[in-house]
């Protein structure tokens, strides 16, 4: 089965050992190739990986938005995050799928052990990746999910946008308060810059930190662990879960991610 990942840059993708072991574990047989498409020709590269035989894509930043657009068919979650992380070829229909949120949703539940229900969730960014993550969030039943962004009005949108759902509410970082909070969850891009979003409250105290980066130890995670969380955690998992989602989703097989997360783990250590 001919598959791929889109993005630019791509270089650093870590979707083809993730994919190959996935593929090795279940006996599927793949070809799984990086591939970089110009920003302004992710349609026409898609397209050619398709008149050669492609059956089905990942797509990563910065594409994910175009490849809800070049999808004909789309999944609950892709339809809700308005983003496409996972196409599926059959025929002419393109499928699109949103992995990322039920990859998170795996991490925490079946890989952490964590209950979401009746639990108090923050949120901190209101881009692509928590527009992503609320649906299935929301499905868990938690008392609340509070996303809190550096510009307060596209967290009070995103509150609104997904209000029929579960309890909801936005505002901007510096309205953050002291806990009690279970879980924070950074969704924001700041780490990549080795950033930290501005928080003053005393709310990691006793909450689960979850930074959706991975790979390295990032201000959030050093904040977390220098303000009393009881558990600080990086999104490699969610990265292993969202791809064996997709890899269900192309193959019909779901494969075994405990392994296979200690593996890219070591190798990107
Ligand atoms: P977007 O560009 O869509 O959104 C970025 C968000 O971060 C915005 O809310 C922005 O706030 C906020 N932000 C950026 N810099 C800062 C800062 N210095 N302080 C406070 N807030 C800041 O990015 P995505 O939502 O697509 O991605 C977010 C992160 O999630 C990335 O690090 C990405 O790598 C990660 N990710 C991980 C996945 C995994 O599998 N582990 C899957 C998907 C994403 P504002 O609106 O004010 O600009």
């Amino acid at each position: 089965m001919k598959l791929a990942v889109f993005g630019n840059p791509i270089e650093h993708s870590l979707s083809p050992s993730i994919h190959t072991l996935f593929a090795q574990q279940t006996g599927v047989q793949i070809e799984y190739n990086k591939i970089l498409a110009p920003v302004n020709a992710f349609a026409e590269t898609t397209q050619d990986f398709i008149a050669q035989g492609g059956k089905g894509f990942n797509i990563t930043v910065p594409f994910k938005v175009d490849a809800f657009n070049l999808a004909t068919k789309h999944s609950i979650n892709a339809q809700t995050a308005g983003a496409v992380n996972t196409i599926k070829v059959d025929g002419n229909t393109l499928i699109g799928e949103n992995t990322d949120g039920i990859g998170l949703l795996n991490d925490l539940t079946k890989n952490l052990g964590i209950d979401l229900q009746n639990k108090i969730v923050l949120i901190l960014g209101a881009g692509g990746a928590t527009r992503g993550i609320l649906l299935p969030l929301l499905q868990q039943r938690p008392a609340q999910v509070m996303i809190a962004n550096r510009t307060a009005s596209k967290a009070t949108q995103l509150a609104k946008d997904f209000e029929s759902y579960g309890e909801t509410c936005g505002f901007g970082l510096e309205k953050i308060k002291d806990g009690p909070v279970d879980i924070i969850i950074n969704a924001t891009s700041a780490s990549l810059e080795k950033q930290m979003p501005n928080i003053t409250a005393g709310v990691a105290n006793n909450a689960i930190c979850y930074d959706l980066m991975y790979g390295k130890q990032t201000p959030f995670m050093d904040w977390a662990q220098n303000n009393n969380a009881s558990m600080v955690v990086d999104g490699l998992g969610m990265l292993v879960e969202q791809a064996a989602s997709a890899f269900e989703f192309w193959t019909g097989k779901q494969p075994k991610t405990q392994t296979v997360i200690e593996a890219i783990r070591a190798l990107n250590d």
